[in-house]
């Protein structure tokens, strides 16, 4: 049985890794998905690509999260286009590493407009239709580093630490219209935003990992997924670590 038949989903960041992934498991549950990235080319591959796996499933939409207006505005759009939404990931997200000594203002702000306040603009921009929708789900992408900090990233740590205080705060405050809000926070995962990691930070980084590898894309989409499905309907204001038990 397809789980999410007549569930219309977004994901951000679908366009490439993880967001993709989770784009492609919702489709294949049933889900309409809008598969929104920050370039056409991207979520337009992404896109053609789960939909050739399931034909019509998946629609593209370019948008920067970090961008207010626009992000109101494909919430219209995707509205009209594919109906209410009932499940909103919050996946886009960046890196800008580098010590605090050294980080430039726009590494700040970027990392922050884009990881936290792309949440802030979605949710807003989908808030009154996702409160009248049946079963919805508010499902953001934290991670590891939110919970347990890592140097050379204090910009990314405090948008996913902040992330994470969004989570509880909008799952108090949508709990009374039934509408979960949980986060999950990947470990190391392999994808472009790993990739760029040295292989003796990616050898330090294995050995510290109960379960002794990186994770895939498919171990996070599985994890939403099922907070998206109907046996998580009493799970809300949750951060599940899918990290090999790095942070147990
Ligand atoms: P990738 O770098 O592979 O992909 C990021 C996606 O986000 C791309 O589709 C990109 O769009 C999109 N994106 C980036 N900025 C914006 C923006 N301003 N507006 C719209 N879309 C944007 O990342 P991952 O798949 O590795 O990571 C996905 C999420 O998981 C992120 O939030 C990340 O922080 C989190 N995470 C990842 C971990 C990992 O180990 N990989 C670990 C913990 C958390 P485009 O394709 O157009 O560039």
């Amino acid at each position: 049985m397809q789980r999410f038949a007549n569930k219309t989903a977004v994901v951000t960041g679908g366009g490439r890794g993880i967001g993709q992934e989770i784009a492609r498991a919702l489709a294949a549950e049933g889900a309409k998905v809008a598969v929104v990235s920050r370039s056409e080319s991207s979520c337009g591959k992404a896109a053609e690509e789960i939909n050739v796996q399931y034909p019509g499933s998946a629609t593209a939409y370019a948008v920067d999260v970090a961008d207010h207006a626009a992000v109101q505005e494909l919430a219209n759009r995707i509205t009209t286009e594919l109906g209410p939404v009932n499940i909103l990931v919050n996946n886009a997200g960046v890196t800008r590493d580098g010590l605090l000594m050294r980080m430039k203002e726009d590494d700040w702000d970027t990392v922050l407009d884009t990881n936290l306040k792309g949440a802030f603009n979605t949710v807003k921009a989908f808030m009154r239709v996702i409160m009248k929708a049946e079963d919805a789900r508010i499902i953001n992408i934290a991670s590891v580093i939110g919970l347990i900090g890592n140097a050379g990233q204090t910009n990314y740590s405090a948008s996913k630490a902040g992330l994470i205080g969004f989570t509880k705060a909008v799952a108090r405050e949508l709990a009374g219209r039934a509408v979960t809000c949980n986060a999950v926070a990947p470990g190391f995962i392999t994808t472009d935003m790993t990739d760029e990691l040295p292989q003796s930070v990616k050898d330090a980084v294995i050995s510290k990992i109960p379960l002794g590898s990186f994770g895939n894309t498919k171990d996070i989409a599985e994890a939403v997924v099922f907070l998206a499905s109907p046996a998580a309907r009493y799970i809300t204001g949750q951060v599940l670590a899918v990290d090999g038990g790095m942070t147990m």
